[in-house]
């Protein structure tokens, strides 16, 4: 999503953008996110709509979890499902071009006014480009190990549910199921000061495409790598424990738990602009509410970057 919508925006200015991405949905946040947003910030998804065309935002409802409130309340939402069947439309018709391919290293220019050169995976060739915008999400120091400690990696897990014979219990337009606050975010905020890897639960139910997805419980790790995924078996039975007080009838459902490495910024802050002591390189990324902050945040780095260029 990240790179996707700055794309959308340094395109909007004129530039000329090439957006990379190894297209592994397994290590991709935005596939497997709730997608909610505050209702107090729909406007910018509007606004990305009006311009160019759906990407899967809406108006919805949502039951709050967890809180003394069980009444429903308004909220807007990204459908993921569609929003990344959409994104690669929309980008095509900004004359952006979208490559699979899986960035291996950068090396910055050998000149004050040279290209950095983007060595891909299965090409003899490196890519050259003036600017380099790191928005890989969990993958972005791997690409640059230099980046500020407060950008993090967490480790989320769903499950995505199994249809049954007999239809979705739960299914119409007030099912869906939010946390009434995502404990999630302390978690974020502590994660520089643990000392062995913490996890928690924020239980919710939401519609997937077609199908439901139950969620999640995000597992940090002391350090600033992604590290390998989290026991599978272990976390699962976690995430089924905490439904079962929440959603029962969910809590036993059957379905395939998928994790996914996730970026954040301990310090609540973004990467946001250039990277220090790497002209030419930018960051985008460790968001918290990505789904609220991605679209007011490209805009801005964008005409920021477009300045640069003269
Ligand atoms: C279960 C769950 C629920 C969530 N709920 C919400 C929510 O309700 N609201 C909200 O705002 N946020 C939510 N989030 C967080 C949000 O989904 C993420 O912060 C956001 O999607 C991150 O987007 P991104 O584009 O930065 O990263 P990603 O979506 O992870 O994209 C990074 C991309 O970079 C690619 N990549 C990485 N390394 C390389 C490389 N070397 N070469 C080429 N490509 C590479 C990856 O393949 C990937 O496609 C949730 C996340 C999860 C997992």
């Amino acid at each position: 999503m990240a790179g996707g919508l700055l794309a959308l925006e340094l395109a909007g200015l004129g530039l000329q953008v090439q957006l990379l991405d190894d297209g592994s949905p397994d290590r991709r946040a935005t596939g497997w996110s709730y997608g909610a947003i505050a209702p107090w910030v729909p406007q910018l998804w509007r606004r990305l709509q009006d311009r160019h065309g759906d990407l899967g935002w809406g108006s919805a409802w949502f039951r709050p979890l967890g809180g003394w409130l069980a009444l429903p309340l308004p909220c807007s939402r990204v459908d993921v499902v569609r929003l990344q069947q959409r994104l690669p439309q929309a980008l095509a018709a900004a004359g952006v071009i979208c490559s699979q391919a899986s960035v291996e290293g950068l090396e910055p220019p050998q000149r004050s006014a040279g290209p950095w050169r983007l060595r891909l995976r299965g090409l003899p060739e490196p890519l050259q480009a003036q600017q380099v915008v790191l928005a890989a999400g969990a993958g972005c120091r791997a690409l640059w190990p230099d980046l500020p400690p407060c950008l993090r990696v967490s480790w989320a897990g769903v499950l995505l549910l199994e249809p049954q014979p007999g239809g979705w219990p739960w299914a119409g337009p007030l099912a869906m199921r939010l946390p009434a606050r995502f404990l999630r975010l302390a978690l974020e905020a502590r994660a520089a000061s643990l000392s062995e890897e913490a996890w928690q639960v924020d239980p919710g139910l939401l519609p997937w495409g077609d199908r439901w997805l139950a969620g999640q419980i995000s597992l940090v790790r002391p350090g600033l790598g992604a590290g390998l995924p989290p026991d599978a078996a272990l976390q699962e039975g976690r995430l089924r424990q905490a439904l079962a007080r929440h959603l029962p009838l969910v809590a036993g459902w059957p379905g395939r738990f998928m994790q996914v490495p996730v970026s954040f910024s301990s310090s609540g802050e973004p990467l946001v602009g250039p990277v220090e002591g790497a002209p030419g390189l930018w960051a985008f990324a460790g968001f918290s509410g990505a789904f609220a902050a991605v679209p007011a945040l490209a805009p801005p780095l964008a005409r920021r970057l477009a300045g640069t260029l003269g």
